[in-house]
């Protein structure tokens, strides 16, 4: 399998000669890659093309500013790749202006509350417990802190955040600005009802498409970016670019946007990691990624049947993306508990509060599973069975080492059955 694995990440001699200490550990992180199957929902696995852009050149530059308007010498070719990055998000997304300098999806949040906010603004946003992001007003987040956010939530029986309740509260409390988007919500939004309760209370609204920005760009789900004055997202997820975000929004909030990315938050951009970018657009635009978001869905569906099938309780019942909640209190586990159980065999999950969760988020209800690092390696509906059944065997056994690491040796012999990357 070595072999296959070599393919995708070229040998790295030139690091193996000169630091042999940073080579080993890249080596066993490679190896656990390979290894193992990963549900972490946020990650991915980038093609070698990107991986490739992102070990170039580029990295040497100053580039402060955006294209055209910098504020050092020698940036001809810096202006060229930026601009491809721009024009092929834009195409990708429909977008009236972008930009791609954000370092990661928790600045680039930063940068738009800081444009159009100031300190002490209402914003409605999903509540934490139900599925919102840290910079959707954690309280020892920085968006928690600078602002009042007000979280809206998902419904006790159904799972569902419940619309209603948004335009109540949306009505009570008058926000500046209604912010949709999730890191733990399998379910899709209704943009257009955002959109239409933002109108009626004079809101801006922003969409935080950072999971499901792939979904969108291979059109398996909606598209909030025509509807919404500004759309953030990461490029390192399901859009399975290197690590980094980008800011869409309408062109009236275009030089606040910009002025707030630089110098407002950020000084020189990354550009070798622009680089990478503009070759994932590239990537995302194409015919087959289409079928690779679709396999995502696909296998998310698969996955939460199988474990449905086994007695596993999934929040709101079914998915309409690439990830699921699963609550362990019917198998009497809690997430903390099967995170490192789980991790011991072999299989990567994330510990997540659940809606309504008596636990602390140190040790959680619920874990969180998503699908597109497996389809990236390849992996279809009919190995999710395989994959509820690994989940289920290490949960039954969960005190049992011996058990664990019989349960490590099948993983890892299924595991490096695939390539690392496949293209579909
Ligand atoms: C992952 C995520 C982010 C933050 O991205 P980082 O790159 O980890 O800073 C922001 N918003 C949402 C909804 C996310 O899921």
């Amino acid at each position: 399998m070595k072999e296959r694995f070599a393919e995708i990440y070229p040998p790295k001699d030139i690091l193996r000669k000169n630091d042999s200490e940073a080579f080993r550990i890249l080596e066993l992180e490679e190896r656990r890659q390979r290894e193992g199957i990963e549900l972490i929902a946020s990650e991915n696995y980038v093609s070698p093309t990107v991986l490739e852009a992102m070990s170039t050149a580029f990295t040497n530059k100053y580039a402060e500013g955006v294209p055209g308007k910098r504020y050092y010498g020698g940036n001809q070719f810096i202006d060229e790749i930026e601009q491809l990055a721009i024009d092929r998000a834009k195409k990708l997304f429909g977008a009236e202006h972008i930009n791609v300098q954000p370092h990661s999806g928790n600045p680039a949040n930063m940068c738009v509350y800081f444009a159009l906010l100031e300190p002490g603004d209402t914003v409605l946003g999903l509540s934490l417990d139900h599925g919102g992001h840290l910079s959707h007003g954690l309280p020892i987040n920085f968006s928690g802190k600078w602002y009042k956010f007000i979280g809206y939530k998902t419904g006790k029986e159904d799972g569902f955040i419940d619309m209603n309740e948004v335009r109540k509260l949306a009505r009570k409390t008058r926000p500046k600005m209604i912010l949709a988007g999730f890191s733990a919500y399998s379910r899709n939004m209704d943009w257009k009802q955002f959109k239409e309760i933002a109108d009626e209370v004079g809101a801006i609204t922003m969409a935080d498409i950072a999971h499901i920005a792939g979904l969108i760009a291979g059109k398996q789900i909606e598209n909030p970016v025509p509807i919404f004055d500004v759309v953030t997202t990461t490029t390192h997820k399901t859009l399975r670019g290197p690590r980094g975000a980008i800011i869409m929004c309408k062109e009236k909030y275009a030089k606040s946007i910009d002025r707030a990315v630089f110098p407002g938050i950020q000084g020189g951009p990354h550009e070798h990691t622009i680089a990478a970018k503009a070759v994932a657009f590239k990537e995302a635009s194409a015919e087959e990624f289409q079928s690779y978001t679709k396999k995502i869905i696909q296998n998310a569906q698969a996955l939460a049947k199988a474990l449905v099938e086994r007695g596993f309780r999934i929040v709101s019942g079914d998915t309409d993306n690439h990830l699921m909640l699963v609550d362990l209190m019917p198998k009497n586990l809690t997430g903390n508990v099967a995170e490192k159980a789980l991790e011991k065999a072999g299989i990567y999950v994330n510990k997540n509060l659940i809606p309504y969760d008596p636990q602390k988020p140190m040790v959680t209800s619920g874990i969180r599973l998503g699908t597109p690092a497996i389809t990236t390696r390849g992996m279809n509906t009919s190995d999710m069975e395989q994959i509820a059944n690994f989940i289920d065997r290490v949960l039954q056994n969960i005190s049992d080492d011996a058990k664990i690491k019989e349960i490590a040796k099948d993983v890892k012999e299924f595991a490096t059955s695939f390539p690392i990357f496949t293209w579909s």
